[in-house]
């Protein structure tokens, strides 16, 4: 796994907490709250305290192993970074739960955006909000 080899090339020492928390974000497929991440390792029976959690998440953020997203409910949200796999969201505002949604033309997009700001993008974000089948 990608995570765990960078966590120990940079001269980390993969702990148990970190490996689990990099585990746990590579294998869940929507992204996590801390108090998620937390709940996640107590179901694997590994018991940490919530600033070791924000300290491994610190490190994984720097390692750019995982980053931040923000659904603007005022919760941070981590999730892995895998190569090839650049994607979005589709939130439903009521029970909350994130889908993944990949585009096509994104390129051909940000290309466009590109000429017309003269700015050199670094990133962008773009999720989606509604409701989900089973709550409409
Ligand atoms: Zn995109
Ligand atoms: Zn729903």
């Amino acid at each position: 796994m990608k995570t765990i080899a960078v966590i120990k090339q940079r001269g980390n020492r993969l702990t148990k907490p970190r490996k689990a928390i990099s585990t746990i974000l590579l294998q869940t497929k929507f992204p996590l709250t801390i108090k998620e991440i937390m709940n996640q390792l107590k179901k694997n029976d590994v018991y940490t305290d919530t600033v070791s959690i924000y300290r491994t998440v610190k490190l994984l953020l720097n390692l750019r192993c995982i980053q931040q997203i923000e659904f603007g409910d005022g919760k941070k949200r981590f999730e892995a970074v895998k190569e090839n796999n650049h994607h979005h969201h589709i939130i439903c505002d009521k029970c909350g739960k994130v889908e993944e949604i990949f585009f096509k033309d994104e390129n051909y997009f940000a290309l466009q955006l590109k000429k017309k700001t003269q700015y050199k993008i670094h990133r962008h974000s773009l999720e989606f909000f509604g409701l989900c089948q089973n709550c409409y």
